[in-house]
């Protein structure tokens, strides 16, 4: 098998240029800087270098290929209509340098991103630049940051989370200077109002809190949080990544919030995975308007000369706001994520509402059928669920601390022996208040099957003897890598060259 990695540098090579241009750009190099030696790179004929972007792709796990169950990270279908239309030209060609009169089609497709995600989210404005969740929490909160500083509130110093939250939020906060204070979560795994109250005072900016929570439960007492950061004089900060659960149901508006960022590419079907490219716009009440960071769009109604190339009785324009924190990212945020995201609210509408209820509808039954199967092998002793007794929303947590204690099974060896099964692995000591955690988000665009099929593996590999486990994976590309040496000793390239 021929590809980059082990090729043994015979002189092919994979490209051909017009000599018109060989010798229009070579002249124009200074002549230090021209290359005295051949690069010591591998030379591939176009079929070999087919065949090795072939091979890698193979070798690669996605949600094209098998069921991806990995919690918090909400991994979607991507529907293709999407692409198709994130390509057209007329929206792929564009140069953000662009006047906006060439730019009518597109500014309203901003426009109305930003009013359909200030809809759902009971937002006055919404903003499309951050390119991830984590720096739309940041923007956020420097947001708030500067609220107070323009009132002259310069004792707000710090930001409440709850000790089950995503490491985004207490690192977003502090990047901006903010003190963290972390509360404790109830037995049940949610907020604690009286821990809130002891520590919500005058020296606090903001709350930051995701609902459903990191262990996939709705905060019943989310509106009575707001209100006791609120009397307290602070903010209420929504951390949306988890908003497949709610969308179309109810908003952070509704519960009190004052900010919250959503995750495009979680719940609005932009692909994601391997750091790809994000979207995490963020949206705000009226008071925090002004200061996000721009350009935003906006639309009025056109002058008698713009008429002619207004695509509808609006004119459709960029607008800074005016106390503005700044820019997060160069032009307009990623354009490519916005308008599949568009393209998908576009093609589903107020259908959006069954996603969602699909989600959790997935979610709750996957949860039941892993329980069964267990039971009907035997095995139920062998992991405790967080919430026994509850209703979960779009993902769920179980604990394997009862299989680590009495098998020497970790929560890591199961995910390892799902590998070996073809699925991606759950997310696993992820969030830390649940012992050997392993947890779990179905997309909601399987299966019963699947999901059936799921559950009756993972009781299995629960049944699979220890010495087994601790071996898994053997059936991958790479076999159990040692993530704390990968993590101290970093090594990013490849020794081709060495
Ligand atoms: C994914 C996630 C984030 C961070 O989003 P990124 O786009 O990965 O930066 C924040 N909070 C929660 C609850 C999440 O699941």
């Amino acid at each position: 098998m021929s590809h980059l990695f082990n090729h043994n540098g015979a002189p092919n090579t994979g490209y051909s240029q017009p000599p018109s241009i060989e010798t229009a750009v070579k002249p124009s190099i200074p002549a230090g800087l021209v290359r005295r030696q051949q690069a010591r790179w591998p030379r591939l004929s176009e079929p070999e270098m087919v065949r090795h972007y072939t091979w890698l792709s193979k070798r690669n796990f996605g949600i094209d290929t098998g069921f991806y169950p990995l919690g918090s990270c909400t991994m979607k279908h991507n529907p293709r209509v999407n692409e198709v239309i994130a390509q057209l030209p007329g929206i792929a060609d564009i140069h953000p340098h662009q006047p906006e009169h060439h730019l009518q089609g597109l500014l309203s497709i901003y426009y109305e991103m930003q009013h359909m995600l200030e809809v759902c989210a009971g937002m006055d404005q919404v903003t499309l630049q951050p390119v991830a969740g984590a720096q739309g929490e940041f923007t956020a909160v420097r947001c708030i940051q500067e609220f107070f500083r323009l009132k002259g509130d310069t004792k707000r110093t710090k930001v409440i989370v709850p000790d089950s939250a995503h490491g985004t939020n207490p690192a977003s906060a502090a990047m901006a200077g903010f003190e963290i204070v972390e509360i404790p979560s109830r037995v049940d795994g949610r907020i604690d109002l009286d821990a809130l109250r002891a520590v919500a005072d005058e020296t606090t900016a903001a709350m930051m809190i995701t609902n459903p929570n990191t262990l996939g439960l709705f905060e019943a007492d989310i509106s009575e949080a707001s209100q006791i950061v609120h009397d307290a004089g602070g903010q209420m900060y929504y951390d949306g990544a988890n908003f497949n659960a709610i969308l179309g149901i109810t908003s952070p508006g509704l519960m009190g919030f004052d900010a919250v960022h959503f995750n495009l590419h979680k719940t609005f079907s932009q692909p994601h995975g391997g750091g790809g490219p994000g979207s995490g716009p963020i949206g705000v009440k009226a008071h925090l308007a002004e200061f996000l960071p721009g350009p935003l769009a906006d639309r009025r109604t056109p002058t008698a000369a713009e008429q002619s190339t207004a695509v509808d009785e609006f004119w459709y324009h960029w607008r800074e706001p005016a106390h503005s924190i700044g820019k997060v990212q160069q032009w307009h945020g990623n354009a490519g994520a916005v308008i599949r995201c568009w393209a998908y609210y576009r093609r589903y509408g107020s259908g959006l509402t069954t996603m969602s209820e699909h989600a959790v509808l997935n979610a709750n039954y996957l949860r039941h059928a892993i329980h069964k199967a267990a039971r009907e092998e035997g095995v139920d002793h062998l992991f405790v669920d967080g919430a026994e007794t509850d209703v979960a929303k779009h993902e769920f947590t179980l604990s394997l601390q009862p299989a680590k204690e009495q098998l020497g099974v970790s929560a890591m060896d199961v995910a390892k022996g799902l590998l070996d099964r073809g699925y991606m692995a759950p997310t696993v000591y992820f969030p830390l208040v649940v012992p050997e955690c392993m947890m779990i988000e179905p997309t909601e665009t399987e299966s019963k099957d699947t999901l059936d099929t799921f559950a009756q593996h993972f009781a299995e590999v629960l049944k699979v003897d220890a010495e087994t486990l601790h071996a898994a994976p053997t059936t991958t590309p790479v076999r159990r890598v040692d993530e704390v040496y990968a993590a101290r000793n970093l090594c990013l390239r490849h020794p081709y060259d060495e």
